[in-house]
């Protein structure tokens, strides 16, 4: 008997699509090791942007000029206190909390990055159909002209309003014959640099056929006129001489800037202050940072300014029709999307006092909880005295508990020793 080699199976799966767990049983073939290990270097990575997340909201908490984020992730949703759930074995094992307050708002550093990622799940999914169906896609980039000074809300107005005038009318309705265009999705990005902020637009555009470089360049041109007059009427101008209109064919393999774009949506903050000095360009979450590490008042008024600049504009917007025209479900809020809780059981509930001592930490019973398992979490619950409850009782949960419970009581034990012994013959 032969055995086949299958030459087309996917090198490499993504997360979650239980390749760890394959490469697990495949025993110890020097490829599962090396896969095994990048999943525990990208969970450990990921872990870290979570952790900078968690400590960039808590600093909100005290200062954010937004009530909702100032409640976010802090105040339980129900009077019994939020829960512990945690979903998956292994290195996929991951942990998180239900039943607390969401704000949903995107200058939220734990709501953007968990919106941002599912919606660019869906354009890279859009993506996928449109070259999957012999179309094409590319990406336009349009900004504005600023300087140092300039307030941001009237410029992502102008922005905003110079897209509208873009795709409407009776030229835009012409070139979506003629290039064959059949949907877009746009984002706003605000870093703030030297000269001032630098609100500006990409638009993944899409086409039913293969498009060059050249043709998108032309629609792209003809674009660029609008949305220089339009900004015009709004007293602001374009700067195409300076890089001000960038177009960019986005290749099935994801080359052609599509990774980049697709990061910048899910917002992988890493919470970490920027390193590049006070004169290069910053998004909103570094300056957000910067401000957590220095306190420097200049970037906590930026910071505010930026907040109610987001409150009430669209970061993300879809072309009429796109969506429905590449198979995805109806729209959902940001709010719906960030009050989703955590998949996985219910496996602890904090009651309020509980959360009230874990919440300043919460980072670290994640972390516990996804590295240890339950066990991990009750342990280090009940080293700090703190109660919770199980809330599903299965059988391995019990025993996972009574084995919590005598770990414990062994180290009690040992420590009454210690005290009884004195501490030169501890150990
Ligand atoms: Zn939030």
């Amino acid at each position: 008997m032969t055995r086949t080699l299958h030459p087309h199976e996917p090198a490499a799966r993504p997360p979650g699509a239980g390749g760890a767990r394959a490469a697990g049983a495949s025993g110890a073939s020097p490829l599962g090791n090396t896969r095994r290990q990048l999943f525990r270097q990208a969970a450990e990575r990921a872990r870290e942007r979570r952790d900078g997340r968690y400590r960039l909201r808590r600093r909100l908490w005290e200062f954010s000029s937004l009530a909702g984020v100032r409640r976010c992730g802090r105040v339980s949703r129900s009077e019994g206190g939020p829960t512990l759930r945690v979903s998956g074995d292994g290195v996929q094992r991951s942990a998180g909390f239900a039943g607390l307050v969401s704000c949903g708002i995107m200058s939220c550093p734990c709501c953007a990055a968990k919106v941002g990622s599912r919606r660019a799940e869906e354009i890279q999914h859009v993506v996928e159909r449109v070259h999957a169906e012999g179309g094409s896609a590319a990406l336009v980039t349009l900004t504005v002209r600023h300087r140092a000074g300039q307030r941001l809300a009237p410029l992502w107005d102008g922005i905003t309003y110079a897209w509208s005038r873009v795709t409407s009318g009776r030229r835009y309705a012409c070139e979506i014959a003629q290039f064959g265009i059949t949907g877009w999705v746009a984002v706003v990005e605000s870093p703030h640099g030297e000269a001032g902020w630098h609100p500006h637009r990409h638009v993944l555009v899409l086409f039913d056929t293969p498009m060059s470089q050249d043709m998108v360049t032309a629609l792209a041109e003809g674009w660029w006129d609008r949305w220089s007059r339009a900004l015009g009427r709004r007293g602001l101008d374009g700067i195409e001489h300076r890089g001000g209109l960038d177009v960019r064919v986005v290749r099935p393999d994801g080359s052609g800037g599509l990774g980049e774009y697709l990061s910048k949506i899910a917002h992988e903050v890493s919470g970490s202050p920027t390193k590049r000095g006070r004169r290069g360009s910053r998004t909103p979450f570094e300056i957000l940072a910067d401000f957590s590490a220095t306190g420097n008042a200049d970037d906590y008024d930026l910071w505010v300014e930026f907040e109610q600049a987001a409150q009430r504009r669209r970061t993300l917007t879809w072309g009429k029709g796109t969506r429905e025209r590449y198979g995805l479900r109806r729209e959902q809020s940001a709010q719906e999307i960030a009050e989703e809780d955590a998949g996985g059981d219910d496996l602890l509930g904090l009651p309020n006092e509980t959360w009230q001592a874990v919440r300043d930490r919460a980072e670290a019973l994640l972390a516990v909880a996804e590295r240890d398992g339950l066990l991990g979490a009750q342990a280090w619950l009940t080293e700090r005295g703190l109660p919770f409850t199980r809330v599903k009782a299965r059988d391995r949960y019990d025993r996972a508990a009574d084995a919590a419970r005598a770990h414990h009581q062994r180290r009690e034990a040992r420590r009454r020793w210690r005290t009884l012994l004195g501490t030169d013959r501890a150990d």
